[in-house]
C-alpha cells in the first residue's frame, strides 16, 4: 500500500515534471517564433568617380527595393533632382532675390542622364519623364509582392553647375547632395509623391534605406560624408573612399581642397567639424556641435548614429540638414553662426530620425528644429540668448509680416500645412512655416505644460524613428502623451484661424 502510495506519488511527480517541460518548450517556442524580426530596408550600393576637370559624378548605382508596402509594384518611380538645375527647367532651384549670391560666376546648369538601366546582366526599360524631366521609371523585370525585393542597377553620370547649393561647386567646396536616383515615397492609397523641386524649402521626402558608397576623386581633396569610412586608399593622386551608412534617408558628400578638420565625441557619436584652412573659430564651432548633440540627447533621446558632420560649405541659405552630416554656408554671420549649427543638428531628431514629407508639410521638421533651438538656448544659458525674447522676437516679427502683407496685398493667407508651391513668396513661407511654427510649439507647450510637454517629444521620437509622420500620426502622438485632445487647437493653427497675438 505505501509502496502503492510511493508509485503513485512518483507518476504525479513525473507528470508534473513533464508538464512543467512541455509548458517551458512552448513558452520557449512561442517567444523565439514571436520575437520579431527587424525590417530588411531598402539599399543602395554605388561606385562613382568625381572628376574635377569636368565637374561631374558618374558611375553606378545597385538599388534592392525591399518591398515594405501592401502593394504589389511592377514599377518604380525615382527623383532625378540635379535636373532641376537644367537649362530652361520650370522649377527655379532659387529665388530670383539670391540668384546673384548663388551664382558667383553668372548662371550654371547641371543635369543627370540616365545611361542605363539592367538587372542580372540584361537591360530593363526605363523612362525619364515629369514636368522637369524630374522622375525615372523603371519597370521591374518581375511583379514584387509584399516583402520581397529586387535588385537592379542604373548606370548615370551627374554634371554639377557652377553654383552655391547643396548641389553644386563652388570656390571651396562640392556639394554632392541629392545627386542620384533615390526611389520616391510610396504612400498606401495615394502613390509615389512626386512632387516638383521647389527653391523654397527642403523639398524632399523618402525612407530611410541603407548606403554602401564607394567614391574616387583627386587625393588633394578632403572628403565628408553621410556615411562612416570603412577604407580609403591612394593611387596616383586619387583616393578611393568607401562609406556605410545604416538606416539612413540620404546620403551626401562634400568634397574641398580647403578643409580643415576637427572632432571630438559625445555620447556614442564622433562629431567632425570641417571648416576652411586658416579659420580660427573650429574649436568655438565644435563646442556649440558638442552642447547641441548633448542637449538634444538629454530632450529628446539618444541620437542613434555613430558620426554626425559639420561642413561649412559655399552654400547660398544658412544651412542644410542631410542624414549625419549638415551644410552650414560660408557666409552666415559670426553672430548667427551658433543658432544655425544648434538648427540643422536639431534636424538629425526632425527630418533625420524622424521623417515627414518636407513637401507638403515643412512645418513639422521646420517648427520643429526652430522650437528645438530655442530649448538649446533655454539649456545653455552661457549663449546669452534668452528664451524669453526669442518668443518675443518670433511673435513681433510675425505680427509685423501679418501686418505688411494685409496692408500691401489685403489679405493674408496664414495657413502652415501646405505645399512648397502654395506659399506665394519666400518670407511667406518662412513665417508660416518656421516663425508660426516655433511659436505654435511654445502654445502647446504653454497649454499641457512642461513634464507633458517634454514627454510627448520623447514619445514622439521614440514612436515614429526611423519612419514618417504625417501631421494626424503628430497630433495622435502628442494627445496620446498628454492626455489631451490637441487636435482642434493644432488644426486652428495650422488652417490660420488662430489669431496670434
Ligand atoms: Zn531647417
Amino acid at each position: 500500500m505505501k509502496k502503492i502510495t510511493l508509485n503513485k506519488k512518483t507518476k504525479i511527480i513525473s507528470t508534473i515534471i513533464l508538464f512543467v517541460v512541455i509548458i517551458a518548450i512552448v513558452v520557449f517556442l512561442c517567444l523565439t517564433g514571436l520575437k520579431k524580426e527587424e525590417t530588411p530596408l531598402s539599399s543602395y550600393k554605388m561606385e562613382l568617380s568625381y572628376d574635377n576637370t569636368t565637374h561631374t559624378i558618374s558611375g553606378s548605382e545597385e538599388i534592392t527595393f525591399v518591398n515594405n508596402y501592401d502593394n504589389m509594384f511592377t514599377y518604380l518611380y525615382l527623383h532625378l533632382y540635379p535636373n532641376a538645375f537644367r537649362e530652361g527647367a520650370s522649377a527655379s532651384v532659387v529665388s530670383s532675390a539670391e540668384e546673384e549670391n548663388a551664382y558667383p560666376n553668372g548662371i550654371s546648369y547641371g543635369s543627370i542622364e540616365v545611361q542605363s538601366v539592367t538587372s542580372d546582366g540584361e537591360s530593363i526599360d526605363f523612362n525619364v519623364e515629369g514636368e522637369d524631366q524630374n522622375i525615372l521609371r523603371v519597370e521591374l523585370p518581375s511583379e514584387v509582392y509584399p516583402d520581397e525585393s529586387i535588385t537592379f542597377t542604373i548606370n548615370f553620370i551627374t554634371t554639377l553647375a557652377n553654383i552655391n547649393h547643396r548641389l553644386g561647386y563652388g570656390e571651396n567646396t562640392i556639394n554632392l547632395g541629392n545627386f542620384y536616383p533615390i526611389i520616391c515615397m510610396y504612400e498606401s492609397g495615394v502613390g509615389f509623391k512626386t512632387d516638383l523641386y521647389h527653391s523654397n524649402g527642403d523639398p524632399f521626402y523618402s525612407e530611410c534605406a541603407d548606403y554602401d558608397v564607394t567614391i574616387s576623386y583627386p587625393s588633394n581633396y578632403m572628403l565628408a560624408s553621410s556615411g562612416q569610412l570603412m577604407e580609403a586608399s591612394t593611387e596616383n593622386n586619387i583616393t578611393t573612399s568607401t562609406m556605410t551608412g545604416e538606416k539612413i534617408r540620404d546620403f551626401c558628400m562634400v568634397l574641398s581642397e580647403n578643409f580643415s578638420h576637427t572632432s571630438s565625441k559625445v555620447g556614442n557619436t564622433i562629431i567632425n567639424y570641417y571648416g576652411y584652412n586658416g579659420d580660427t573659430n573650429l574649436d568655438t564651432c565644435l563646442q556649440v556641435c558638442e552642447d547641441a548633440l548633448a542637449t538634444f540627447n538629454e530632450l529628446f533621446g539618444e541620437y542613434p548614429y555613430s558620426q554626425l558632420s559639420i561642413v561649412k560649405s559655399n552654400f547660398v541659405h544658412g544651412g542644410m540638414e542631410y542624414p549625419n552630416l549638415v551644410l552650414i554656408s560660408d557666409e552666415v554671420a559670426s553672430d548667427d553662426l551658433a543658432y544655425v549649427i544648434v538648427h540643422e543638428i536639431a534636424h538629425q531628431w526632425w527630418y533625420g530620425v524622424v521623417g515627414n514629407d518636407e513637401n507638403n508639410h515643412a512645418w513639422m521638421d521646420e517648427g520643429l528644429a526652430e522650437y528645438s533651438t530655442l530649448l538649446f538656448f533655454e539649456n545653455n544659458s552661457s549663449y546669452g540668448q534668452d528664451s524669453e525674447t526669442m518668443i518675443d522676437n518670433a511673435l513681433q516679427s510675425y505680427k509685423t509680416f501679418v501686418r505688411v502683407y494685409t496692408n500691401v496685398t489685403g489679405s493674408v493667407d496664414t495657413s502652415m500645412d501646405r505645399a512648397l508651391s502654395a506659399f506665394n513668396t519666400e518670407p511667406e513661407y518662412v513665417q508660416c512655416t518656421y516663425t508660426k511654427g516655433l511659436l505654435l510649439f511654445d502654445a502647446i507647450r504653454e497649454t499641457v505644460g512642461d513634464r507633458k510637454f517634454f514627454k510627448a517629444l520623447e514619445d514622439y521620437y521614440q514612436d515614429f524613428s526611423f519612419k514618417n509622420a504625417t501631421p494626424a500620426d503628430m497630433i495622435a502622438s502628442f494627445n496620446h502623451s498628454t492626455g489631451y485632445d490637441l487636435e482642434g487647437f493644432i488644426m486652428s493653427w495650422l488652417e490660420g484661424d488662430v489669431v496670434v497675438q
